[in-house]
């Protein structure tokens, strides 16, 4: 079993010091609880917070450059996401989003309608489940929904 390294006021504890705008060997001059509070630069002799040093990682660089640069518009999205959306997109057409339905649990609805959910937004329609329930294609996904039973004709 290894014991941790307990440190105390008066040991040397690597920082960044902003003085000397490197990471120094500083000594621990004020402990706050089991934490290093302030150290002494042993280079400038400053005296100031610890600052813990920030291990960077070489092989992060790349990755960081692609995020900046990177893909317009949607990050963090699944490719489900994407695909659901494309989708979505194909089944909107130019549909007039004004004309959509307002959705309800009461709606009438019919395959291919264009509705308007009060959380989930513009979907259409892309199957009935009768008696009473229609799977609705959104932006995000599809999703049952309640609507009105068929009426029988
Ligand atoms: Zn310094």
């Amino acid at each position: 079993m290894t014991i941790n390294e307990e440190l105390t006021a008066g040991d040397d504890i690597d920082s960044r010091c902003l003085k000397c705008k490197d990471v120094t060997n500083h000594t621990i001059v004020a402990m706050v609880g089991d934490k290093v509070a302030k150290v002494q630069c042993n280079v400038c002799r400053g005296l100031h917070n610890y600052r813990p040093v920030i291990i960077e990682k070489k092989t992060g660089a790349p990755r960081r450059a692609a995020e900046k640069g990177g893909q317009p518009g949607k990050p963090g999205r699944t490719v489900k996401e994407v695909k659901a959306e494309a989708f979505f997109r194909d089944l909107l057409g130019d549909r007039e989003p004004l004309n959509a339905i307002p959705y309800a649990m009461t709606a009438a609805l019919q395959e291919d309608d264009l509705i308007n959910h009060a959380i989930f937004g513009l979907g259409v329609v892309a199957r009935k489940i009768p008696p009473n329930k229609v799977e609705v294609i959104f932006p995000e996904g599809s999703r049952i929904l309640m609507c009105a039973p068929d009426e029988k004709r």
